[in-house]
């Protein structure tokens, strides 16, 4: 979106509202380009990066405050958000504050092991030397532009204003950031500057709380595609294999499978809800869930009843082996999901406005819950949302995400049946409404990233089925799980692809890191190592790392400009045996003379980055 077309406030609004970034499908709308300096921004990370006292809230909070360069003086605070535990470590997540008010998406997340060892650091923080020109827009402009937006106040479930700091390309500025929850399910965010005009815009998702239900639990028989008719049938879109307005086709309709499902008694009615899926109405147009007076819910593909039983079955098979893989804190509440949602829209999404947070599937073309690969591709955001809250922001963290749920529900369809499995969304998409997608691209990071979150996540999920392919889907989906609670906003590819090395490390002892670092570097997430790590990013290299530890020859590390700063290198107990500052320089050079031999970290700290490399002498 370009700043300068947000002229008129209500009206372009109004024109965005219709789009979701968590739709599973791909549009022309050149609109849903997030290519805001905001979305666009890369975070500064690094990995295995020192140890702090404890791994607790407050000692990572006075670690941050001690060492990241953009929150040091006594303007600046730190404000605790989220905190995770996964199977190996803690992950916190923090925002920036500027003289009291926050600063927005000013965040950083730590990764800890339970030793308080720093497993990766993302610094999304923002450099402020001097106070920000401006007022903070008024109260009541802010309550103007709601109640332009929203004559009726009955309208909107639930609205709030805070006043931040907002980056605009150019300079920091006082603004104020609206976010609306309204009783149609939209759910988004505006910035609005002290002009009262619209800079930023987005949809949004966050928790409100409300109890969750828990029923017990009967076994039903059902009847459900799977994954899709297509899939079993072994053919390709085309007649009989057509949607035809949802009419009961003999091909079609043979192709359903019978399964038993768990479902719940109340009373004498029997419904599709359990503790980990709610069939629910929530999303026009008005379908009620099916219920049955008998244990009993076999649907011809006509009838709303399937589509219920359909996406109810593939949830509830999906979060069982999440579970079984050893994460029980992902997606671990009834999910609510409306089949017959989206204002008959051929699309679907997913969204944590309220709470539990929800699936609306829409019916626009083939109904999309009749298809498995959209109802895993949306229950992916809902797992990356369980296992990082709050950081599905920047166009290439949106892109994985994407890539995520277009890998699960690709991987899932294939453990079922190969038939086609290069295809997603085989039976809702690469047909007359749409092309669907596919998990074999051959494109390379990052030449081929185009800032459109889904042509961008086949990087992601056609990488993440390769190593699937190569190591078993069970022990990829482990790392890759595991890895997702470290995700942090603005994180890149190769951001996710150091996460992911580092998950197999912590969980398997590295015991999958050479096929997986073979795939990441061929895609080009990682350099391709050669020997022993060798480093390079934008900012800086390292080179001749092999001369230093095997011939008695100088490390030269090179920056891609000229730096102010230090480096310091730590044996293996932390020890620091080697410190040197730089001023001005682009160019350093470290003799391997007074190194005993073994494995050392380098950390260099320079103005505009900071990061961690291994060195080894042997
Ligand atoms: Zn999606």
């Amino acid at each position: 979106m370009n700043c300068n077309q947000l002229k008129g406030v209500v009206r372009i609004v109004i024109i965005l509202l219709p789009i979701y970034s968590f739709g599973q499908k791909i549009s022309n709308d050149e609109s849903l380009k997030n290519n805001h300096p905001v979305d666009l921004r890369k975070i500064v990370s690094s990995f295995d990066c020192g140890k702090i006292a404890a791994a607790d809230t407050s000692s990572a909070r006075n670690y941050l405050l001690q060492t990241i360069p953009n929150l040091k003086g006594k303007e600046f605070s730190l404000q605790f958000l989220e905190s995770k535990e996964s199977k190996t470590g803690l992950h916190y997540l923090y925002r920036q504050n500027y003289l009291g008010s926050p600063v927005y998406r000013g965040n950083v997340k730590i990764n800890l092991d339970r030793s308080g060892n720093i497993l990766s650091l993302f610094d999304n923080t923002y450099l402020i030397s001097e106070n920000p020109k401006g007022q903070f827009p008024s109260a009541e402009n802010s309550n103007a532009v709601i109640k332009k937006l929203y004559p009726e106040e009955k309208e909107i479930e639930r609205s709030m204003i805070e006043n931040l700091y907002f980056d605009t390309g150019e300079n920091l500025i006082p603004a104020s950031r609206i976010e609306i929850w309204d009783e149609s399910g939209n759910f988004f965010e505006l910035i609005i500057n002290s002009q009262t005009e619209v800079v930023y815009q987005r949809d949004l998702n966050t928790y409100f709380n409300r109890e969750i239900i828990t029923l017990t639990d009967t076994p039903a028989i059902a009847r459900i595609f799977n994954p899709d008719p297509l899939t079993t049938a072994g053919v390709t879109y085309g007649t009989p294999y057509e949607d035809a307005a949802d009419a009961d086709i003999s091909q079609l309709n043979m192709q359903r499978q019978q399964v038993t499902i768990d479902v719940s008694l109340e009373n004498d009615t029997f419904k599709l809800e359990g503790p980990y899926c709610i069939i629910s109405e929530h999303s026009i147009p008005d379908v009620v869930p099916v219920t049955s007076m008998t244990p009993d819910f076999e649907f011809t593909r006509s009838q709303d009843g399937f589509e219920d039983v359909n996406a109810f079955y593939h949830i509830n098979v999906y979060h069982d082996y999440v579970e079984q893989l050893g994460f029980n804190n992902i997606v671990n509440y009834g999910i609510w999901v409306d089949t017959h949602g989206m204002g008959g829209a051929d699309n679907s999404n997913f969204s944590a406005a309220g709470s539990p947070p929800r699936l609306s599937l829409g019916e626009g073309g083939v109904d999309d819950a009749e298809d498995a690969d959209v109802v895993v591709h949306e229950y992916g955001h809902a797992i990356s949302y369980s296992a990082a809250p709050g950081t599905n922001s920047g166009t290439e963290r949106n892109s994985i995400d994407e890539g995520l749920g277009d890998y699960f529900a690709a991987s899932y369809s294939k453990s079922i049946n190969p038939y086609n499995w290069e295809n997603i969304f085989s039976w809702d998409g690469h047909n007359e409404y749409w092309n669907g997608r596919v998990v074999v691209s051959s494109k390379h990071y990052p030449e081929n990233l185009m800032n459109q979150i889904y042509k961008d996540a086949e990087l992601w999920s056609s990488t993440m089925m390769q190593i699937s392919d190569d190591i078993g889907r069970e022990r990829t989906d482990e790392i890759l799980i595991e890895s997702m609670f470290s995700y942090s906003i603005n994180m890149t590819m190769p951001d996710a692809a150091n996460l992911l090395v580092q998950a197999d490390v912590l969980l398997n002892g590295g015991g999958y890191v050479n096929p997986i670092k073979y795939f990441l570097c061929s895609r080009g997430f990682i350099p391709c190592f050669i020997g022993i790590d060798e480093t390079s990013s934008d900012t800086f290299s390292v080179l001749n790392s092999y001369g230093f530890a095997a011939k008695n020859e100088n490390v030269v590390i090179q920056f891609s400009s000229p730096q102010i700063g230090n480096i310091e290198i730590a044996d293996a107990t932390g020890r620091i045996v080697y410190r040197e500052s730089f001023s001005a320089s682009s160019h350093l050079e470290i003799s391997p003379k007074s190194f005993v031999n073994g494995i050392y970290l380098t950390k260099i700290t320079s103005d505009n980055f900071s990061s961690c490399f291994r060195l080894m002498k042997w």
